[in-house]
């Protein structure tokens, strides 16, 4: 098998182009927004890496991100920045998918298995390589905590020093992570869009680069491979719905940008997902925006969930989002934040598989989403475990046996 991250191979890059107004930046320097303030798209010569990429030579490759490496914008291997981002399974859930009425293969993507336990790792370790190719010395970012873990730890891994703010009510396992992965980390009294700001007005005077989510255009490259893994997997196929827990965003947009890319060079066909997006009741600006029909959304007020990847009240590919939803047929669909335990619980128990909440909200979704015919029950379902269940709290254990008394061997297996 041959290492992805050694040896060189062309890039075809040839440009940056704003989603919001299609006008092209130059691509050999780091970039933030497009001069319009919107998020930035990378774009490839797609025809010549048609020509030089069939699909039947990624079989010599070693199944990780960097197979993908001529979809990727690092020009050189030597920036490459990695951990063993491995290509994470599809696991099926069959007692899952029966119980809930489904009937299609019901498949969770399981990106807890990435480096630093999410599948943040996939966008940081793009935009670290590409930081380091850049020369970029210092890195600055707000998080509900997955992805400073993984920027703390590439950027350790680059010697590029990095600084992370948190909400104070992300979870306490991630902020210790971030500190022991080598980051500067400071807890803040706001939530993810209220301490953006101190990132972007801090970038003069403390000379940081922002890896804000969608404010710097190679974390959605990173993300991207999650719908190539997925097409490759199924077979250069895609499966009928995808369920993701919408934050930022940022694998929505690049899972549909990766197909598009795969369909122009030949990789897949016409047929696309339905990409639903997983917002909590109480803190889904994206779900809001959808139900009304618009093309924006709008920030939610003193929005509040306890699944911390959903707790974004707005995000700057509002738009992107939407449009996803709107090409793919998709929708948004909304959970109660008392849904998701008993959820990841059900299936941990049933097939084996502990979904972290973010993960089990989609779970959650798409009973709601089957209950509702919103999809068919013979659809093939692919949720998205974003995050090792291991991270977040579980729920306390209070069985107790003393070996030095009698024991009853009856009461210790579940009833006949
Ligand atoms: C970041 C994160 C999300 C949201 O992902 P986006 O691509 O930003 O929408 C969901 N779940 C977990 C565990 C996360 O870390």
């Amino acid at each position: 098998m041959r290492d992805n991250t050694t040896g060189e191979r062309p890039s075809f890059v040839t440009h940056l182009e704003c989603a919001a107004t299609g006008e092209r930046h130059e691509a050999n320097r780091p970039h933030g927004l497009s001069r319009a303030g919107k998020p930035l798209y990378v774009r490839y010569d797609l025809p010549a890496l048609a020509r030089a990429l069939p699909r039947s030579a990624l079989a010599e490759r070693s199944p990780d991100m960097w197979r993908y490496r001529e979809l990727l914008p690092v020009r050189h291997a030597t920036n490459i920045v990695s951990l063993g981002e491995m290509t994470t399974p599809l696991i099926s859930a069959p007692e899952s998918a029966r119980a809930s009425g489904g009937r299609g293969d019901l498949l969770v993507k399981d990106e807890g298995r990435l480096p630093t336990g999410s599948f943040k790792a996939r966008g940081l370790c793009v935009a670290v390589s590409k930081a380091k190719e850049f020369g970029v010395s210092r890195i600055a970012m707000p998080t509900a905590g997955n992805a400073g873990a993984a920027l703390a730890a590439y950027c350790s891994r680059a010697g590029i020093e990095s600084i992370v703010f948190c909400p104070d009510d992300a979870p306490e396992t991630t902020i210790s992570e971030i500190a022991l992965q080598g980051a500067r980390v400071f807890r803040v009294n706001g939530n993810i869009t209220e301490i953006g700001p101190i990132v972007e007005n801090g970038k003069e005077t403390a000379g940081w680069f922002s890896l804000s989510t969608l404010k710097e255009p190679y974390r959605v490259e990173g993300k991207k491979t999650m719908g190539l893994e997925l097409a490759e997997q199924l077979g250069w196929d895609v499966p009928d719905v995808i369920f993701y827990p919408t934050g930022g965003g940022t694998g929505l947009i690049g899972m549909w940008k990766a197909f598009a890319e795969m369909e122009a060079i030949g990789w897949i066909g016409a047929k696309r997902p339905r990409m639903v997006a997983v917002q909590s009741a109480t803190c889904g600006p994206i779900a809001r925006a959808f139900e009304a029909g618009r093309e924006t959304a709008e920030p939610v007020v003193g929005g509040h969930t306890n699944v911390p990847g959903l707790r974004v009240p707005w995000t700057i590919g509002d738009f992107m989002i939407l449009r996803v939803l709107k090409e793919s047929n998709g929708f948004a669909i909304t959970i109660e934040d008392d849904e998701v335990e008993p959820a990841r619980a059900e299936m941990a128990a049933r097939d084996g598989v502990h979904l972290c909440p973010e993960g089990a909200a989609t779970f959650v979704a798409y009973r709601k989403a089957l209950k509702h015919g919103r999809i068919r029950a013979e659809d093939r379902c692919v949720l998205f475990n974003c995050a090792s269940g291991l991270k977040y709290a579980m729920p306390p254990v209070t069985a107790r046996l003393d070996r030095l008394k009698p024991i009853d061997y009856a009461k210790l297996v579940s009833a006949p």
